[in-house]
């Protein structure tokens, strides 16, 4: 059986690890970071030229299966991933980690995208809060990408990702360049040493990533949540590496 992983996340190499060598194994990566950790198994690098071009992939090289293990907000490729499976009638599985869950004593505001999350930022009131910048300071981690939609924004920003973001960004940004897992520990240390008033981060669920919220919640900073766009209608999904391991080598979880 030739499965392919449609990567980019912990999850997709998590998952590979525990399919190879019980199957060929392929992970695909977009290429998008300098130097990606690699998976087990084969690994192929790049876009494949749309839906059409993944569905001839697909066809090329004899894959039985398509996991689709991107992040739960590479919109595109899940979308292509969906139309090339139905074209070449090979079963896919979304394995999609659950989204985070505030929890008392969290001061979440839910947005739909990162424009609605840049406009939310008007809404803090920065004036009040005491000893601060009139203007707020935000930590900013939906990654390089896409940081056009806060480019005319008059918070000063600290960015976190993980290679160098390009502009357009925000007039006022400090960049730091910086891979997960995080721990509780460094992350109140960074909101306490950029005095940090608000977090703006995308719903990607990831335990490497989540210290960040809990400090926000001690700190008693805001976090302005990105909520994940849905999977693609009638995709199955698993929530785990485990599970979809199990699913696809057709083995109870254990
Ligand atoms: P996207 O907008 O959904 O995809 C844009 C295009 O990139 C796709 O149409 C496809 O090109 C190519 N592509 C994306 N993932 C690919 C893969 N695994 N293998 C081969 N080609 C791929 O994706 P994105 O949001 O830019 O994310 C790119 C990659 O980074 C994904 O693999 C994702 O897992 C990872 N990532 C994304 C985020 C995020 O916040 N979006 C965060 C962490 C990691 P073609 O149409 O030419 O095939």
């Amino acid at each position: 059986m030739h499965i392919l992983i449609l990567g980019g996340t912990a999850e997709a190499r998590a998952l590979a690890g525990l399919l190879h060598p019980h199957a060929r194994v392929t992970s695909s990566l977009a290429g998008r970071v300098a130097n990606p950790r690699l998976p087990v198994g084969e690994v192929r690098i790049g876009g494949f030229g749309g839906a059409d071009g993944l569905a001839r992939w697909i066809g090329e090289h004899g894959v039985d299966r398509v996991i689709d293990a991107t992040h739960p907000f590479a919109e595109r490729i899940s979308s292509n991933a969906a139309a090339a499976a139905a074209v070449a009638h090979v079963p896919l599985l979304a394995l999609r980690r659950p989204g985070w869950v505030p929890v008392e004593g969290d001061d979440w505001r839910d947005v739909g995208s990162l424009e609605e999350a840049a406009a939310a930022l008007d809404g803090f009131g920065w004036g009040h809060l005491p000893g601060r910048s009139p203007r707020g300071r935000v930590f900013l981690t939906t990654g390089r990408m896409g940081l056009a939609a806060f480019a005319d924004c008059p918070q000063w920003f600290l960015v976190r990702s993980v290679d160098a973001p390009e502009p357009p960004m925000p007039a006022r940004t400090e960049v730091l360049l910086d891979r997960g897992p995080f721990t509780v520990d460094g992350e109140r240390e960074l909101l306490h040493r950029h005095r940090i008033d608000v977090l703006v981060t995308k719903d990607s669920g990831a335990a490497a990533t989540a210290p960040k919220l809990e400090a926000a919640r001690e700190a008693g900073v805001p976090v302005v949540m990105i909520r994940r766009p849905p999977v693609p209608q009638g995709v199955e999904t698993a929530a785990s590496p485990e599970e979809a391991a199990a699913r696809v080598l057709g083995r109870a979880e254990s």
